[in-house]
């Protein structure tokens, strides 16, 4: 056991040494862009809470009085008692919202993907991906035993050879809508038609795109108004720009009954607490009604980006709110971050295995509740910190 222990430290010592050690900052409030973090106040550009309603008073008052009703815990599985009239609610209004037949309810994004791929691809079937999916997909991918084939990001040549090589006809493609540490979105349609030619399934996860992206915040597949014929596998998630918590997959009836009968994630895990459901039905309706908020975000990106371009701040391309500075090592990416930190403005770091080698850097992250002044304080820390 001794060695056990002795490999265990010296891994740890590695980390740290590498710059890879992660640790956990502690928060004493909402999500905002002004909080107190480990007990400093600083300017957050952090949060995926794009709309800025995880902190929302409407959607507080909705759990809370749920919760009076159904309690805390909701005791069981879906299948198994766990469901309830909320529940089914909140996947009506869904697949309304998405023009979808029908939606499956899942715990938490990373089940969602797990449950979805393992359900739809055989052992040994062909899942193609770009090489920058979340990791949840990849994870997902080892699952279900499929042979996954990553292609370049976003290079639809590559794809295509792919599908050319490996394809057999039981094929599976997937992708990010928007990239989560990247910004940019993917080339849907391209993949759609692909995924025509080749005959194969096609699922979107959009977990960053939906709420934020779209006439009615729909998300990437409603900005290019793709619907369940071209994409037949939507997945998207609650704890980014809803605010809330969980995630579904939308689709067709015969797809939906049939993940439900075989995904593992969403059969032989408790259900997510009706007091929850409840609130996300609050903040689906607030992402549809209130457009001011999509729009105040796409004028913060300009701003954010027309000011980073004028100083010779470096960004990546993304017209989301999702918009990183390259730095490149991962301890430049510290440096940086812990020197934003010290003037108050925190950014966190992200570095390899969660992006490739070699590009490290700081994931600013806006929100509709970010106002020009702090925009204009980031620009400025940055200035002086990222171009010497
Ligand atoms: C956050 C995220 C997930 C995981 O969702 P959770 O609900 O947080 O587990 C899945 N896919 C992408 C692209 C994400 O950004």
């Amino acid at each position: 056991m001794q060695r056990k222990w002795e490999a265990i430290q010296q891994n740890l010592m590695k980390r740290k040494d590498e710059a890879l050690f992660r640790e956990n900052k502690e928060a004493v409030s909402s999500q905002k862009p002004e909080r107190v973090v480990n007990g400093k106040e600083v300017l957050s550009f952090n949060s995926n809470d794009y709309l800025g309603l995880a902190g929302d008073v409407r959607l507080r008052e909705a759990m809370t009085k749920a919760a009076l009703k159904y309690g805390v815990g909701s005791g069981a599985s879906h299948l198994l008692g766990g469901h309830t009239d909320e529940h089914t609610a909140l996947e009506e209004e869904l697949a309304d919202f998405l023009e979808r037949d029908r939606v499956l309810l899942f715990s938490t994004g990373y089940m969602a993907n797990l449950g979805i791929i393992q359900a739809m691809v055989g052992r040994k079937g062909d899942v193609f991906a770009d090489r920058l999916n979340h990791a949840s997909l990849v994870d997902a991918g080892v699952l279900a035993r499929a042979k996954v084939h990553r292609y370049y990001h976003s290079d639809m040549q590559n794809l295509q050879q792919k599908l050319e090589q490996y394809d057999k006809g039981a094929s599976f493609v997937v992708s990010d809508g928007v990239f989560s540490m990247d910004g940019d979105v993917a080339n849907v349609s391209q993949l759609v038609a692909f995924a025509k030619n080749y005959e194969a399934w096609l699922m979107i996860d959009d977990a960053h795109g939906l709420g934020v992206l779209g006439e009615t915040g729909g998300g990437t597949l409603e900005q290019v108004s793709l619907s369940q014929e071209d994409v037949p596998i939507l997945m998207g998630t609650f704890g980014k720009a809803f605010g809330t918590f969980g995630a579904f997959v939308a689709g067709k009836t015969a797809l939906i009954e049939y993940i439900q009968q075989y995904a593992r994630s969403s059969i032989y895990t408790t259900a997510m607490p009706a007091a929850l459901v409840a609130a996300t039905r609050v903040s689906l309706d607030i992402v549809k009604k209130e457009h001011w908020r999509r729009e105040k975000l796409q004028w913060l990106i300009e701003s954010f980006r027309t000011g980073a371009a004028e100083r010779g701040i470096s960004l990546m391309v993304s017209n989301t709110p999702i918009q990183p500075v390259s730095v490149g090592s991962n301890q430049a990416a510290i440096e940086v971050s812990a020197e934003l930190w010290e003037k108050g403005v925190y950014v966190s770091p992200i570095r390899p295995p969660t992006v490739p080698e070699g590009t490290a850097r700081l994931r600013v992250a806006l929100s509709a509740l970010h106002e020009e002044s702090h925009i204009e304080q980031l620009l400025e820390c940055l200035e002086r910190s990222v171009v010497k």
